[in-house]
């Protein structure tokens, strides 16, 4: 939460090391823009209350993400009127809050999941890959959904 020029400065000396030196940096943060720019050739890891909800490359999961939580993350960035105009899938997540009990099996994002179903209350998704492939991601019913801004 610095100032937006200088959080620019600190990100491309990131990546500036990262480069030199031949490192592999581990980036945790709540910015969707941040961890795009910071692993723009790497991998994105998506967590939700401590569990890997989907994992993959940055321009897969920035430009069709498959994990409702991961919507709902990219539709919350900020839109620059006259410049961009959200997606046409843009999610507004529900405004329930998070009321699940300690106990309870199912989805840990049911709660506020509009595409929930009775699966996904009382059973858990496990991670699993995407048609055999090295994208992963803890969702019974993984679609891609155009929710990113796109410029005008
Ligand atoms: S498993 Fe069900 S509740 Fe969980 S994210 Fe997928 S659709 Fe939503």
């Amino acid at each position: 939460m610095i100032d937006v020029s200088l959080r620019l400065g600190i990100l491309s000396l990131l990546s500036d090391l990262r480069t030199r030196l031949g490192i592999s940096i581990i980036f945790i943060t709540h910015d969707v823009a941040a961890a795009r720019y910071v692993a723009r050739e790497g991998v994105i890891c998506v967590i939700y209350r401590g569990e890997v909800i989907e994992y993959g490359r940055t321009d897969d999961i920035i430009r069709s993400p498959i994990h409702p939580y991961t919507q709902a993350l990219l539709s919350a960035m900020p839109v620059l009127r006259g410049l961009e105009t959200p997606g046409p899938d843009r999610f507004i997540p529900s405004q329930e809050l998070d009321t699940q009990a300690e106990d309870d099996q199912g989805c840990l994002f049911r709660p506020r999941c509009r595409f929930a179903t009775e699966r996904c209350g009382h059973e858990h998704p496990q991670l699993v890959a995407l048609d055999g492939g090295e994208r992963l991601h803890a969702c019974f019913y993984p679609q891609a959904r155009d929710v990113v801004p796109v410029p005008v």
